[in-house]
């Protein structure tokens, strides 16, 4: 039996069964659908890469405006019906098969000519993972439009103090700009997910904006501050740094990591990393 039927008219279609261990979601709200691709404003002239097209709810309007898109699936049942909806739609689509987190983002937009634009509404099982590796390849990227769960974006926007805030804020918050931008209910989904989810606009800084000099020790200290959140920072980073390193940052050995802003971090990182080598 045929696992899918194309129909580019409806964005719910190909699949019998969404899989639950890709974390199929299918957006199916069309008014929700509009302002994610109004948000993302895409232009014919940009190298636009969406991550888990599915089966084409984001890529059908983004094909329609540019003309061309590179969309990155592992689900194989969806190579064929989205390949075919797109070419019903008289649009350009390059369509990758692979797991995203093997998909080198830099080598990408050296292929495609210049810096890309991530969009997606993300599998939400990997979203860190994808986050992370996105990061990696900041240099190589314009900007990104995630759907995430909603407590998920939360995390991080969130600002120092804030009880959500975590390693995810800092890292995140540390190289880009963290924007949310549309809150979206289960019911815009097809199967609907438990929680409520969000669309979070994240743009690289300039990379002479970003003063993190040693990025594996600045991430090191901050997984290692927020590991256990009660504890203070002299306990928590003992193993890294000392109460001389904390106070030359212009931190307490005795604040605990949520209330430390991210610039504490950076310049926590770049004073370790310069007392390690003396
Ligand atoms: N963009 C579609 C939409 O909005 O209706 C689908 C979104 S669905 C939440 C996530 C998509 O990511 C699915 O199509 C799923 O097959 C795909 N996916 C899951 N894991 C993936 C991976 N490791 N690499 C690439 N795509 C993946």
């Amino acid at each position: 039996m045929n696992a899918y039927h194309a129909n580019p008219r409806d964005p719910s279609g190909f699949l019998k069964q969404a899989k639950k261990q890709l974390g199929q979601n299918f957006l199916r709200e069309r008014g929700i659908i509009e302002k994610i691709v109004l948000a993302l404003s895409p232009k014919a002239d940009e190298h636009i890469v969406e991550i888990g097209p599915g089966q084409g709810a984001l890529t059908l309007p983004i094909l329609q405006k540019t003309g061309k898109l590179t969309a990155i699936e592992f689900d194989r049942d969806l190579i064929a019906p989205l390949t075919q909806a797109a070419e019903a739609s008289g649009g350009e689509l390059n369509l990758i098969h692979r797991d995203v987190l093997q998909v080198d983002f830099s080598q990408l937009a050296n292929t495609l000519g210049g810096k890309i634009r991530l969009i997606g509404n993300l599998p939400y099982n990997l979203s860190s993972p994808i986050l992370f590796h996105a990061l990696a390849h900041a240099h190589a990227i314009c900007d990104m439009h995630f759907m995430l769960q909603k407590e998920v974006v939360e995390r991080m926007a969130a600002a120092e103090g804030s009880k959500v805030y975590g390693r995810l804020s800092v890292m995140l918050q540390a190289y880009c700009q963290v924007t949310p931008l549309i809150t979206v209910p289960p019911g815009a989904f097809r199967p609907a997910p438990k929680v409520d989810s969000a669309v979070v606009r994240l743009v690289p800084h300039p990379p002479e904006a970003i003063q993190v000099a040693d990025r594996a020790r600045f991430a090191d200290i901050v997984r290692a501050a927020f590991a256990q959140r009660r504890k203070t920072l002299h306990n928590a980073l003992r193993e890294l740094c000392d109460d001389a390193d904390i106070r030359a940052a212009g931190l307490e050995p005795q604040m605990r990591a949520e209330q430390v802003p991210v610039a504490g971090f950076i310049a926590l990182a770049s004073q370790s990393s310069q007392n390690s080598l003396r």
